[in-house]
């Protein structure tokens, strides 16, 4: 039952991430005006946006003009309300859970804007901030000393990085670095880095053998780390005690 309603639940908030993904970048509100057809500017109803249903019932289109909508929006509502289950799996009903579908929220938004436009915005990164310090003080997972170091450790390496490497690392980056220092703390930063540059290198090679990417292009790195702070929240506490148990 509880699984059912953790699906619901996802698909809704996937809905709303929807909005701020398409939204957030066009400096548009997230809330006025409510969600209309594109094209033909129609006010959608609330029986024309119930999340997947609505859009396999309409085959993918506008009722009122039959534009055809991209099927990511049913693709984001889906990956959300799957990795809301995923995290319930993991954390079950705790403070933590909170946490993992706050932060797993905002990686979707950061993820898909960063891909559309090359770009993580301040705002949101300054809401993850916010939001990641106030559930820490909350729950008490991460000191707040412990998140300052979090977040210059994650700010500093990226910006050496950036210098080191002349243009592979963008401001967008090491903001989103040193938010997640503050949300996670210096542990989970490190492994959450750790793991970004193996995604990235994986990542780069596919998308080059794949053809989807050709050499020139640019490819975004902060799906690569939201991938990887994805990781570490659900099992940087395995990995850790996995890695201390080696070099012990
Ligand atoms: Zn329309």
């Amino acid at each position: 039952m509880l699984i059912l309603l953790t699906i619901i639940f996802g698909l809704l908030i996937g809905s709303f991430l929807n909005v701020c993904i398409y939204r957030l970048p066009k400096n548009e509100s997230i809330v006025t005006p409510p969600s209309h057809c594109t094209v033909c500017n129609t006010h959608l109803k609330p029986w024309d946006l119930i999340p997947v249903i609505s859009y396999l019932l309409s085959r993918g289109r506008c009722r009122y003009c039959s534009t055809s909508f991209s099927p990511r929006y049913a693709f984001v509502e889906l990956l959300t309300a799957s990795l809301f289950v995923w995290c319930f799996y993991v954390f079950e009903l705790s403070p933590e859970l909170i946490k993992a579908l706050i932060l797993t929220s905002f990686f979707i938004v950061i993820t898909f804007i960063d891909y559309d436009h090359q770009l993580i915005l301040d705002k949101v990164l300054a809401c993850l901030s916010i939001v990641g310090v106030v559930i820490n003080l909350w729950t008490h997972s991460v000191e707040p000393f412990n998140m300052l170091i979090g977040s210059l450790l994650g700010g500093g390496l990226l910006l050496i990085i950036a210098l080191v490497s002349g243009g592979g690392m963008g401001g967008g980056d090491i903001k989103f670095a040193a938010a997640l220092g503050l949300c996670f703390g210096w542990e989970y930063l490190i492994l959450t880095l750790f793991l970004s540059f193996i995604f990235g290198g994986i990542g780069g090679v596919l998308l080059l053998v794949f053809k989807m990417k050709s050499r020139k292009d640019f490819i975004p790195f902060g799906p690569f780390i939201a991938l990887a702070a994805l990781f570490t929240l659900l099992y940087g506490n395995n990995m850790i005690t996995w890695y201390m148990e080696i070099i012990s």
